[in-house]
């Protein structure tokens, strides 16, 4: 399927939005990534011109293969074509520099190769409510997530964003950071696993 624009949602996890001191929001936080933000997941990530605080957010990636509006719970589940790993790759020090001055982060967020993607496995046999995925970094741990900890679900999500915008098949929509988000150092090798080994997905730092 060819890839179209990427929906991003900021804090749906609680441990995550303390950890970066910011409130849990009362309702979905939406912003977007173009679709030239996607590479594949195992392209080496490439610091050069990013600066020195690009951090890593592993999080459950969701592709759509149905163009949907204003879609019920049953459309918007529908609609999902299957479950992939992505990095939501952030200039923390420029998204913080934004957000201070209460202007868009997107330049922070949406710049070419922020969005390494995996391939995405069948929905078909996934309980949406237990996905359970992981990042180490290094042969490290450095962050668990379980769809069971959202805030707002997978399908209210969909929804959510189809009462906003049109939903696109070939769009992803990626679901929020569990914790344990940090910078990355160039060497680094990233390991992140969906579903005990369904996924997994490996790249580097240079
Ligand atoms: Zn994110």
């Amino acid at each position: 399927m060819h890839y179209n624009k990427v929906i991003c949602v900021g804090r749906n996890y609680a441990a995550h939005a303390a950890e970066l001191n910011n409130p849990v929001p009362s309702e979905p936080i939406l912003f977007m990534k173009p679709a030239t933000a996607l590479v594949p997941f195992e392209e080496p990530i490439n610091l050069t011109n990013l600066g020195d605080n690009v951090h890593y957010e592993i999080e459950l990636a969701v592709l759509l293969g149905k163009t949907i509006k204003n879609a019920d719970a049953v459309t918007a589940s529908n609609a999902i074509d299957g479950i992939g790993l992505a990095l939501d790759l952030t200039l923390r020090d420029v998204q913080q520099t934004l957000k201070d001055k209460g202007l868009p982060w997107e330049i922070a967020k949406g710049f070419d190769g922020s969005c390494p993607i995996s391939a995405f496995v069948p929905v078909d046999n996934l309980n949406l409510a237990k996905l359970h995925f992981s990042l180490e970094i290094n042969g490290q741990l450095r962050q668990q997530g379980h769809s069971a900890n959202m805030l707002t679900p997978i399908v209210e999500l969909i929804e959510y964003a189809s009462r906003h915008f049109t939903l696109c098949a070939g769009d992803i929509l990626i679901t929020g950071t569990p914790a344990g988000v940090g910078p990355l150092q160039p060497g680094d090798t990233l390991k992140a696993n969906f579903m005990n080994g369904l996924l997994a997905v490996e790249t580097k730092v240079i």
